[in-house]
């Protein structure tokens, strides 16, 4: 066996023991006979796991009882829509615009009420953080909508909008539980799991507890509606079992490698190897605006498209994996999630310093 250094933007990489606990638990969890994907999810045995995996959630971000923690399915996309369906009591929403998923947030919205763009950075391909301190938020916005770290295009949210006491709801999906967050500044967090935490199929929304309410827009189903799964505690119908189950796994991983602050501190440390060779190489550069750069996502180009084409091909087969930029800017993007190791960066940086010794 041997695994490769995988850079994916998501599903991504996840931490090995997490990983071989599972494969270890597959055919017998704990004693049970079966795997959990063979297991009733409610079952004792299921019920254990879900409860952990959200009080160890709750522990590690230090969420309020205040709020409410949900496991979902349907993708961060799903939450595209039922952030309006739910929380657009108005029918007006502001929408801070920094990347395609947060572009699809608005014009998701768009369906539902009114939504305003109150501020873009897709005038310069969306490499920067517009400011965001005094923006002309709409008296009656029901909330104010941002995507903290732009996957694509790594920029990151150093500091959050001033909403103007208005509600803020936000896509983490690329930066959950990468540093810790002060819960509460938001009405909603939420992220698809697959970038950061766990496997593609589950998405968990934390919501400010008042927030949930059945004065949902009309014609809202059952599922799209906070309240079900709020009410059934995430089990008003089959949730994504296994992959809660692996969540939860990193949860404790996470716990284990010292909660969110020591995530940090080792997240910086791992981009800063990469963000100053990029600041030092005469072949590679950096594509966005240095006080907004993403610990998570790093894009970068060479300048050619045909010396990037060699690059992750050279790189793919030293081991280096998935390191081809998104499709709608090019180039070359390593995402440096919490699973991957200081040497998986270490080992790309290496192999970089060598391309530019070769093709300069
Ligand atoms: C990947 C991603 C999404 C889309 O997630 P799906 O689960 O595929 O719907 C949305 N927002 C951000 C920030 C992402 O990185």
């Amino acid at each position: 066996m041997s695994r490769v250094y995988n850079f994916s933007a998501g599903p991504a990489v996840l931490p090995e023991e997490v990983l071989k606990e599972a494969a270890e638990e597959m055919l017998d969890y704990r004693g049970t006979g079966m795997s959990v994907m063979e297991m009733s999810h409610r079952s004792k045995a299921y019920d254990t796991i879900i409860k952990e995996a959200e009080a160890d959630l709750r522990e590690l971000m230090q969420i309020p009882d205040t709020y409410r923690v949900l496991f979902l399915q349907g993708g961060a996309s799903q939450q595209f829509a039922m952030i309006p369906m739910n929380l657009m009591k108005n029918k007006k929403a502001d929408y801070i615009v920094t990347g395609q998923w947060a572009k699809k947030a608005y014009q998701e919205a768009c369906l539902y009420g009114q939504a305003n763009k109150i501020a873009s950075s897709e005038d310069k391909t969306f490499s920067y953080i517009p400011d965001c301190s005094d923006l002309p938020v709409s008296e009656d916005a029901d909330y104010v909508y941002i995507c903290e770290n732009n996957t694509i295009y790594g920029t990151k949210f150093k500091e959050l909008p001033n909403t103007k006491g208005k509600t803020l709801v936000a896509d983490v999906s690329s930066c959950f539980l990468s540093e810790p967050v002060d819960v509460t500044k938001y009405g909603v967090i939420y992220g698809g799991v697959q970038k950061n935490i766990g496997p593609a199929g589950v998405v968990i929304v934390i919501i400010r507890e008042d927030l949930i309410t059945e004065d949902v827009l009309p014609g809202t189903p059952t599922m799209l509606k906070y309240k079900t799964h709020a009410d059934a505690d995430s089990l008003y119908n089959t949730p994504p079992a296994y992959g809660i189950y692996i969540c939860g796994k990193v949860f404790k991983w996470l716990k284990k490698m010292g909660g969110l602050a020591a995530m940090k501190e080792r997240n910086e440390k791992k981009a800063k190897i990469l963000y100053d060779y990029l600041d030092e190489s005469k072949l590679f550069r950096g594509t966005v605006e240095k006080k907004d750069r993403s610990l998570m996502n790093v894009p970068f180009v060479t300048g050619s498209d045909e010396l990037d084409a060699k690059f992750v091909k050279e790189a793919k087969e030293a081991g280096l994996e998935n390191l081809k930029g998104h499709r709608s800017v090019g180039g070359m993007r390593a995402s440096i999630y919490n699973a991957m190791p200081i040497e998986g960066v270490e080992a790309l940086v290496a192999f970089m310093r060598k391309f530019e010794e070769e093709n300069r």
